[in-house]
């Protein structure tokens, strides 16, 4: 593990940030912490970063505690969403001033900025200054000042934030590629879940000052772990639901019962638990055979978003279903049945819910 993090926690005076906070990250991983605003995210890289002193825990580089060491004594690149690049200075100068640390000679330190303004496709721009730089070069151009040290770990808090969509998808896949040629082990915060699970090879999802989930985007999409990340990782549904049979569980669902596949056991009878969906496993007036439930409803909103429609139905429970549905779109007002695949249904008791 090239960077551990282990029980961090840390106030603000009163105010708890991140709260018993541990993750590791391998050597040449992409790992992306993501959340909502305000859930610690830049607390825990400037903890990593030494800016911040935790209240407790420990932040570990190749194995060492630097909790308590200066910035300038972690082997670490950081780049940020607003710009830090010397306005007085050109690119060149820019990625060099980075290597001052370094104790290089002048022919070295010239190759290495060369190396680097190559690696961003920024060579042609080695003289210009950071105002005659488009918004994407300027990303590009901070890039290759955080790595042209070789950091042991490169820190990117929110760095494409501000960008338009088309640039900033651009930029994302210029990342990773850039990651992948350098190795450099990355930890990437973002706000933005697509951004997230495009980039990233593990996520660290946090909600609230902890941490809610960790895994790659396709096990937590998949196999949520908690009601949180169900819901802020893609689109999901969430229907209350009552438990009247614990082994092997069984619920009620639009008024009927039914029994939940591949549960782990842990609800009591007569618990409130809540049951997450995604919007493309359910179906409008679908197969009612084995495996569905069909619930009744009343269309209240269709959306037409070109591929498809997004149909909002609501329940008797008065509770709303999202439906991504491929064919001809219903009525508002129409009353179509809502076909739940129960095997796809997964489960959150109240004690994960509240994680
Ligand atoms: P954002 O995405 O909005 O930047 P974040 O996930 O990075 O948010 P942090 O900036 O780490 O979250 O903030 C976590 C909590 O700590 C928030 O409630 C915030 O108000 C609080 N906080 C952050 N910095 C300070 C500070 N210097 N003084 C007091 N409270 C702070």
């Amino acid at each position: 593990m090239i960077l551990e993090l282990d029980g961090i926690s840390h106030r603000y005076g009163e105010e708890v940030a991140v709260r018993d906070v541990s993750f590791g990250v391998e050597p040449g991983e992409l790992v992306a912490v993501l959340g909502p605003s305000g859930c610690g995210k830049t607390t825990i890289v400037q903890s990593i970063a030494g800016h911040v002193h935790p209240t407790s825990g420990r932040v570990l580089l190749r194995g060492e505690d630097v909790t308590g060491d200066s910035p300038e004594s972690r082997q670490i690149g950081l780049m940020f969403q607003r710009s830090t690049l010397y306005p007085h200075m050109t690119v060149g100068e820019n990625v060099a001033y980075g290597l001052v640390p370094r104790n290089i000679d002048g022919g070295e330190r010239r190759e290495t900025v060369a190396t680097f303004l190559d690696l961003v496709d920024l060579e042609d721009q080695r003289e210009s200054y950071p105002h005659e730089l488009s918004g994407g070069q300027r990303r590009r151009a901070e890039l290759a000042r955080a790595l042209a040290p070789q950091p042991d770990v490169l820190l990117l808090d929110e760095p494409l934030s501000g960008l338009d969509r088309a640039l900033r998808e651009r930029l994302q896949q210029e990342f990773v590629r850039i990651q992948r040629e350098t190795g450099v082990t990355t930890l990437f915060v973002t706000h933005d879940q697509e951004e997230a699970m495009t980039m990233a090879d593990r996520l660290v999802v946090m909600a609230d000052g902890t941490v809610s989930g960790i895994g790659t985007p396709r096990a937590l999409y998949d196999s949520p772990p908690t009601a949180f990340i169900a819901s802020f990782l893609g689109r999901s549904n969430s229907l209350e639901s009552t438990v009247v049979g614990a082994d092997p569980l069984r619920i009620t669902l639009g008024g009927r019962n039914v029994t939940v596949a591949d549960y782990s056991p842990g609800c009591a009878k007569g618990e409130t638990v809540s049951c997450h969906i995604r919007p493309d496993q359910v179906w409008l007036n679908g197969d009612r055979g084995n495996g569905r439930l069909s619930i009744p409803g009343e269309v209240v909103q269709v959306t037409d978003i070109g591929r498809r429609f997004d149909v909002t139905v609501r329940l008797e429970s008065d509770e709303e279903v999202l439906v991504e549905h491929g064919g001809d779109p219903p009525s508002v007002g129409e009353v179509v049945d809502v076909s739940v695949p129960t095997n796809d249904l997964t489960v959150f008791g109240e004690q994960v819910e509240d994680q």
